[in-house]
C-alpha cells in the first residue's frame, strides 16, 4: 500500500485519500500553478496509526524516499546547517475543519541551522524569529506545552524593551527568546526541544494524526456530522516565507465575496508576515486591493490564478498565498465556504456564466441555507443605539447578553440565557462558547479570521474586527471610546449582515426571502433584491426537478393559507386535537368522562358544529388540493384535569367541609383513566373504538363540511386519516363506521363526496403488517415521530432532556433520530412498509407527516424510498421543496 504521494501524483478527486488540502495542492501543481514542492501522507496511514497506535511499518521508508526526492529538487537537505531546507507540516482532512488540526511551520530549524538560514536569507532577525516561531508552535501543538507560557515570555520581552509590537524586537532579543522558549519546553516536558530535523518532522506528523482525536476536533465533527473514522492526511511542504521584508507578505483571498456572493476582489493581505498571522487575526490586515499598489506584478499574477481556479473548479475558491521577495506562491485553495445568501447568488451567477447547469446549481445550495435566509432581521427603522461597526462576517440578527469568555457563554446558555460571545479575537479554544452563543463579536481580525470562518461554517451570526470597541476580557467589559461601557450581562444586538453593533435589544423584521414567499415582493420587479431573484430562480429549478410533492401540517385556515403561499400542495396532516384545546377542552373532557349515552351525545352534539366550521374554513383555504384530516389522537391526559390539582382541590374542600361532589366524581373518573404511559395508552384509533360516536361525529363533520363546500361551488378534497393503527382489524371497524356516515351525508346532501380513507403508519406492527393494512387503506402517511418513539423505545417527550446529550456526546448518533430519520432502523421499516403496501395496492398513496418531513437529509431519504409526498410545518415547506429538487437533480 502506498502511503505517501508527491504533490505531482495526486489530484482534486482524491480527497478521501489525500484530504482536501493535499488533493487541491496536487490539483494546483498539475495546473502548473506555483506551489512549493512537497508531499502528502495519506489518511490511510493515519487510520492505521489510530487503530494500532503506531505508524504503518513501511511509512518511514516511504517518507524518506519522498523527502530525499524533495531535497534533491530543492538542492538542500532538511535542516542542513549551512542552507537548511525547511518544511511545514499541516493537517488536512477530507472535510475542512478550521482551526481544529495543527500546523507546524519552519520544521528543520535548530541551533545548528539557524545561522545557515540567517546567512542564506541575509537576515539574522528573520532567522531567529523563524526559530522562535518553530519552538513556540512545536511546543504548543506537538509537545502540548501551554501556549500562554510562550505568549507571556514574548510579552515580557517586549515590555522589557519598552516596545509594543513583535517587529520591534531585534535579532538579539529574539535569540534571547529562543533560549527562553527552549527553557520553557525543557521545564514543561522534561525533555529538550528536539534538534534533529527528521525527528521534528516525525513528531509533528504524529501530532497531526493524534489531533484527529483531540477534543475540539471531535466536537467539531459531531457538530458538522463528519464521520469519526476518516482520519486526516498530513502535508509536508517546503517553506516559503512571507516575513522576509516589505517585499514579502501573506494573504487570503476569495474569488468572490463569500459574504454576499458578489463578484470582485476580496481578501486580506499582511505585509511582512507569515500565514498564521492572518488567519489568527492577530495583526490587522489591509484589503487585498492594496496589494496592487505594493506589488503590481504579484497582484496581477494572483488575479490571473484566481480566474484560472474559478473556471477550473467552477465555483468560488478561497486561497492562501505567500509572496517571498516578490515571488508569488500558492499555499492552499479549496472551494470556499460562503454565507447562505452568497450560495444562492453564486449558484445562479455560475449558471448565467455557463459554468454549471441547473441541476448542478441545485447541488450548490442547501435547505439549511434557505432556512437561514428565512430568519428575521433587525428592523432598520427601529431606534437603536449604535455602539460601533465591524465587518459583516456571517449574517443574521442576534440579540443576547454580553459574555466575554467561552466558559460563561456555555454556562449561561445552559441556563436558558441567550448570549453574545465577545472576544478580542477567537481561537479554537473558544469553540464551545461559539456554539453556545447566539452570535459572536470580535474587535480584531478580518473576514478570514478564525471567528469569521468558524461562524460562517456554523451558520451563526458574526461581526468581527469592530476595532473601535475596546474589549477587555479580564474586566469583562467592552468600551466605546468616550462613551458607553458594556458590562457582562448587558444586552447587545449584532447584525451580521451590516456589521453593526447595538446596545440593548433591537426589534427584528421578517427576511426579504419570507416576504417573497408570502407573495409580498415580486421577484420579477426590476428593483427586487438580487437575493430574492436568486432564491426565486433556485426554487423554480427545484420545482421543475422534484418528484416529491410537498404538503403542510396545518390545522387552521391561517396556517393553511400560508402553507399554500409557501408552495404546499395540500395538507398532509391536520391534527384535530389542536381544534379541541382552549375553551373547547372542556367539551372533550365531558365527552371522555360521560357516564351515560345521553351525556356523551350531548357533548358530541356540541362539538360537531364547531368541528364542521373548522373544516369548512380549511377546505376553502386549500380548495382543489388534498386535505388529510386525522381523527382525534390526543394523549388523553392533555384533555383531562391535572390529577394532582384535582386531588388538592378535593382535599381542600373536604378540610373546609365545603360541598365537593362534582370534584370527587371527576377525580374518581380521572383516576380510572389515569395512565402511566399516556403515549402508549388510550389514544388514536383506540380512543375512537372505545368512545362510541366520537369518530362518527368527526367523519360527519368532515363529510358535511365537504358537502357544504361543494354546494358552494368549491372543490374540497378531504381525506380521512386514522391514527395509531396497529392492525388491519382496527382500521376495518372504523372504516365501516365511517363509510356508513359518509353514505348518509351523501344521501342527505345529494352530493358525491369521494372521501379517501387511509391510515398513519406509526407503530412497528403497522409497518410490519403494512401489506394487510393496505387492504383497508387508500393511503399511508408515515408518522415518523411515533414510529421513531416506538422503534427505539424512546419517549418523545422525555429523552431530549434526559439522556440525549450523553448519547450525542458519546457519538451513539450524530443527530437526534427525532430530527433526522434513522435510516437503518426506522427508515428500513418505512421502506419495507411502502413496498408491502404497494404490493397489495399499487395505487396506494404514500406520504410522511412526522417532523422529518421538513428535515433536509430525511427528505432525500423519502425521495429515494419512493414516497409521493412529504408534509411539514408551513415554514419548512420551501426547504422541503428545495431539498426534494436537490434529491431528484
Ligand atoms: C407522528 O407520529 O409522526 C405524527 C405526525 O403524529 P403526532 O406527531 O401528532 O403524534
Ligand atoms: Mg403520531
Amino acid at each position: 500500500q502506498k502511503f505517501v504521494y508527491d504533490f505531482t501524483e495526486g489530484n482534486k478527486d482524491l480527497k478521501d485519500l489525500l484530504g482536501g488540502k493535499g488533493a487541491n495542492l496536487a490539483e494546483m501543481t498539475n495546473l502548473g500553478l506555483p506551489v512549493p514542492p512537497g508531499f502528502t501522507i495519506t489518511t490511510e496511514a493515519c487510520k492505521v496509526y489510530l487503530e494500532r497506535g503506531t505508524e504503518p511499518e513501511s511509512l518511514r521508508a516511504e517518507v524518506s524516499e519522498h523527502l530525499a526526492a524533495l531535497e534533491e529538487r530543492m538542492g538542500k537537505r532538511l535542516g542542513q546547517a549551512d542552507d537548511p531546507l525547511l518544511v511545514s507540516v499541516r493537517s488536512g482532512a477530507k472535510f475542512s475543519m478550521p482551526g481544529m488540526m495543527d500546523t507546524v511551520l519552519n520544521i528543520g530549524l535548530s541551533d545548528a541551522s539557524v545561522a545557515g538560514l540567517a546567512a542564506q536569507a541575509g537576515d539574522e532577525r528573520f532567522a531567529w524569529d523563524s526559530y522562535r516561531r518553530l519552538i513556540q508552535m512545536f511546543g504548543k501543538t506537538v509537545l502540548g506545552v501551554d501556549g500562554e507560557l510562550f505568549e507571556e515570555a514574548l510579552e515580557a520581552a517586549k515590555h522589557a524593551k519598552g516596545v509594543t509590537t513583535d517587529v520591534e524586537l531585534d535579532a538579539a532579543d529574539l535569540r534571547g527568546l529562543v533560549e527562553e522558549f527552549k527553557g520553557i519546553v525543557a521545564k514543561e516536558t522534561g525533555r529538550d526541544f528536539p534538534q534533529e530535523p527528521r525527528e521534528q518532522m516525525d513528531l509533528a506528523v504524529r501530532a497531526v494524526f493524534d489531533s484527529w482525536n483531540g477534543d475540539r476536533a471531535k466536537l467539531y465533527r459531531r457538530q458538522e456530522r463528519i464521520p469519526g473514522d476518516l482520519g486526516t492526511a498530513v502535508n509536508v511542504c517546503s517553506m516559503v516565507f512571507g516575513n522576509l521584508g516589505p517585499d514579502s507578505g501573506t494573504g487570503v483571498a476569495f474569488t468572490r465575496d463569500p459574504a454576499s456572493g458578489h463578484q470582485g476582489v476580496y481578501g486580506d493581505y499582511l505585509q511582512n508576515a507569515q500565514g498564521e498571522d492572518v488567519v489568527a487575526g492577530i495583526r490587522n490586515t489591509v484589503p487585498l486591493a492594496e496589494l496592487e499598489r505594493l506589488d503590481k506584478a504579484s497582484y496581477d499574477q494572483l488575479m490571473q490564478i484566481m480566474e484560472t481556479l474559478e473556471t477550473h473548479y467552477k465555483d468560488l475558491c478561497d486561497i492562501e498565498f505567500t509572496i517571498e521577495r516578490g515571488k508569488l506562491w500558492m499555499l492552499q485553495t479549496r472551494v470556499g465556504k460562503r454565507t447562505a445568501g452568497a450560495a444562492f447568488r453564486i449558484a445562479t451567477q455560475l449558471v448565467d456564466q455557463g459554468l454549471i447547469d441547473e441541476a448542478e446549481a441545485l447541488q450548490r445550495v442547501t435547505g439549511g441555507q434557505l432556512a437561514q435566509l428565512m430568519f428575521p432581521r433587525f428592523d432598520e427603522k427601529a431606534e437603536a443605539e449604535l455602539l460601533g461597526r465591524g465587518i459583516a462576517a456571517s449574517p443574521g440578527a442576534a440579540v443576547g447578553r454580553a459574555v466575554f469568555d467561552s466558559y460563561t457563554a456555555v454556562k449561561w446558555s445552559r441556563s436558558g440565557e441567550k448570549v453574545i460571545l465577545i472576544r478580542r479575537e477567537t481561537n479554537p479554544d473558544d469553540l464551545d462558547g461559539m456554539i453556545a452563543a447566539e452570535g459572536i463579536l470580535t474587535s480584531r481580525g478580518g473576514k478570514t479570521s478564525h471567528a469569521a470562518v468558524v461562524a460562517r461554517g456554523m451558520g451563526k451570526t458574526c461581526v468581527c474586527g469592530a476595532e473601535e470597541l475596546e474589549v477587555d476580557t479580564k474586566q469583562r467589559r467592552m468600551t466605546v471610546p468616550g462613551g458607553v461601557v458594556v458590562q457582562e450581562g448587558d444586552v447587545v444586538s449584532i447584525d451580521g449582515s451590516s456589521g453593526k453593533v447595538y446596545l440593548g435589544e433591537v426589534p427584528v423584521v421578517p427576511s426579504p426571502v419570507v416576504e417573497y414567499f408570502e407573495g409580498r415582493v415580486d421577484p420579477a420587479a426590476e428593483d427586487a433584491d438580487d437575493l430574492v431573484k436568486a432564491v426565486h430562480r433556485m426554487m423554480s429549478y427545484a420545482d421543475g426537478t422534484r418528484r416529491l410533492e410537498v404538503r403542510a401540517n396545518a390545522d387552521n385556515a391561517e396556517d393553511a393559507a400560508r402553507a399554500r403561499r409557501f408552495g404546499a400542495r395540500g395538507i398532509g396532516l391536520c391534527r384535530t386535537e389542536h381544534m379541541f384545546l382552549g375553551e373547547r377542552r372542556e367539551l372533550v373532557e365531558r365527552l371522555i368522562l360521560a357516564d351515560t349515552d345521553a351525556e356523551r351525545d350531548e357533548a358530541l352534539g356540541a362539538l360537531m358544529p364547531l368541528q364542521k366550521a373548522d373544516f369548512v374554513e380549511l377546505f376553502e383555504a386549500m380548495d382543489g388540493l388534498p386535505v388529510t384530516v386525522r381523527l382525534l389522537d390526543p394523549p388523553l391526559h392533555e384533555f383531562l384535569p391535572d390529577i394532582t390539582d384535582l386531588s388538592v382541590r378535593v382535599a381542600l374542600a373536604e378540610a373546609r367541609q365545603e360541598p365537593h361532589e362534582n370534584e370527587l366524581r371527576l377525580l374518581q373518573a380521572v383516576h380510572k383513566l389515569h395512565e402511566q404511559n399516556p403515549m402508549l395508552g388510550l389514544r388514536g384509533v383506540r380512543l375512537g373504538l372505545v368512545i362510541p360516536g366520537l369518530f362518527a361525529m368527526q367523519v360527519r363533520a368532515i363529510a358535511e363540511a365537504a358537502a357544504e363546500r361543494r354546494t358552494a361551488g368549491g372543490d374540497p378534497r378531504a381525506e380521512v386519516m386514522i391514527p395509531l393503527v396497529g392492525t388491519v382489524q382496527e382500521l376495518e371497524i372504523v372504516r365501516e363506521e365511517a363509510e356508513k356516515v359518509i353514505a348518509e351525508v351523501e344521501r342527505a346532501t345529494g352530493t358525491e363526496l369521494r372521501l379517501a380513507l387511509g391510515t398513519m403508519i406509526e407503530l412497528p406492527r403497522a409497518a410490519l403488517t403494512a401489506g394487510q393494512i393496505a387492504e383497508a387503506a387508500e393511503f399511508f402517511s408515515f408518522g415518523t415521530n411515533d414510529l421513531t418513539q416506538t422503534v427505539w423505545g424512546f419517549s418523545r417527550d422525555d429523552v431530549e432532556a434526559s439522556f440525549f446529550t450523553a448519547y450525542l456526546e458519546k457519538g451513539i448518533f450524530g443527530v437526534s433520530p427525532f430530527e433526522t430519520i434513522d435510516k437503518d432502523g426506522v427508515g428500513s421499516l418505512v421502506r419495507a412498509a411502502a413496498e408491502a403496501g404497494r404490493a397489495t395496492r399499487p395505487d396506494l398513496k404514500l406520504g410522511v407527516c412526522g417532523e422529518h418531513g421538513g428535515d433536509p437529509e430525511s427528505v432525500h431519504f423519502f425521495h429515494h424510498v419512493g414516497l409521493d409526498y412529504v408534509s411539514c410545518s408551513p415554514f419548512r415547506v420551501p426547504v422541503a421543496r428545495l431539498e426534494a429538487g436537490r434529491a431528484a437533480a
